[in-house]
């Protein structure tokens, strides 16, 4: 529910309030705006009615939350959030690159594809160290040992580096090392892993899961916030649809209809969308003129020899491309790089 107070409420009021919503379990998000206040309340309404809360001093009006997502809605928080990793603003006037490779092979790999990236525009590194793979005979990834080479790629760039956890187990671990922790689209309703990202105070990356509705996408959201980080960049990376002829289906759309049901930063994933090299750079232009807050692009300095979706990884000199065609495309629509 959402309690809005009198213009006239006093602090001792508004602290009443406060705290009679804390006792009946409720979390409470006040905004002390410059005539009233109001307290978003998120618990259950079984034991605390609005209407107990409306005969409370100083209160003006109590008014039931429409939406399921209460923290990712818009409806407590109506400007948009800008998340910052390490000096790099998400949600912003200037849109975040994450780029690099699927899977982190080595040091040399990573160190040399982090530094072209970056030389392009890129501003986030990304790379799998526990990779989710369809085959249990796939290269799997490299773990602790990733998370330690990609920690060095991103310091020896500047770069914050953003990679997958799978597993609530390695979450600790995981977030030793990375600025950004991804949850994977098969991952993005496994709610004993999203709430165990929700006790960190790291960013969480939430890529839409293969088939999820934008509803379902953005209650993954409010399982992390509701834990109390609420950090979340989410990203559109397709979905499965009938249409066989690209590896998902972009939902272009899920970008505007996400920037008016929520104030999380939205990024587009066009290479997991894509699944081929040659519609990369489409999607990505698509992407940006549609809105997002920013993109994930899989870049490999050898793709063909890439251990984890080569097909869709572009080369450094591919990548540069993209970035100088989204340049005037984000300078058009007010945003820039
Ligand atoms: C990835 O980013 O490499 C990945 C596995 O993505 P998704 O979860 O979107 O398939
Ligand atoms: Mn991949």
């Amino acid at each position: 529910m959402i309690i809005i107070m009198k213009p006239s409420a006093s602090a001792q009021e508004i602290a009443e309030v406060e705290q009679k919503l804390h006792e009946y379990g409720f979390q409470t998000h006040p905004i002390y705006g410059e005539k009233k206040t109001i307290i978003g309340a998120i618990g259950d309404k079984s034991h605390l009615s609005m209407n107990q809360m409306l005969l409370m001093s100083g209160v003006e009006n109590v008014v039931p939350i429409m939406r399921p997502y209460k923290l990712a809605g818009k409806e407590l928080q109506k400007e948009p959030s800008v998340i910052n990793v390490g000096g790099v603003p998400i949600g912003g006037k200037s849109l975040a690159i994450f780029a690099g490779p699927c899977a982190i092979e080595s040091q040399e790999q990573l160190s040399q594809i982090a530094k072209q990236v970056k030389a392009a525009g890129a501003n986030i590194l990304r790379g799998g160290a526990f990779k989710p793979r369809s085959s249990p005979y796939s290269f799997a990834g490299l773990e602790e040992e990733g998370l330690k080479i990609m920690k060095r790629a991103g310091e020896e760039n500047g770069m914050p580096i953003c990679t997958e956890v799978l597993d609530t187990r390695e979450v600790d671990l995981v977030a030793a090392y990375a600025d950004i922790l991804q949850i994977g689209a098969r991952n993005m309703q496994n709610f004993k892993l999203l709430r165990e990202v929700g006790k960190h105070n790291k960013p969480i990356l939430l890529k839409r899961g293969l088939s999820s509705t934008i509803e379902e996408w953005l209650m993954a959201a409010e399982y992390i916030m509701s834990e109390g980080n609420e950090q979340v960049i989410l990203c559109e990376r397709g979905i499965r649809t009938f249409e066989p002829s690209t590896r998902n289906t972009f939902d272009l759309s899920a970008i505007p209809v996400v920037k008016e049901l929520s104030h999380l930063p939205i990024i587009a994933d066009p290479s997991h969308a894509a699944g081929t090299r040659k519609y990369v750079a489409p999607l990505a232009n698509g992407a940006v003129a549609a809105g997002a807050d920013g993109l994930m692009i899989e870049v490999h300095n050898c793709p063909e020899k890439a251990l984890s979706d080569g097909e869709q990884s572009l080369t450094p000199a591919e990548f540069g491309d993209v970035m100088l065609h989204i340049d005037p495309i984000a300078k058009a629509i007010g945003r820039s790089l």
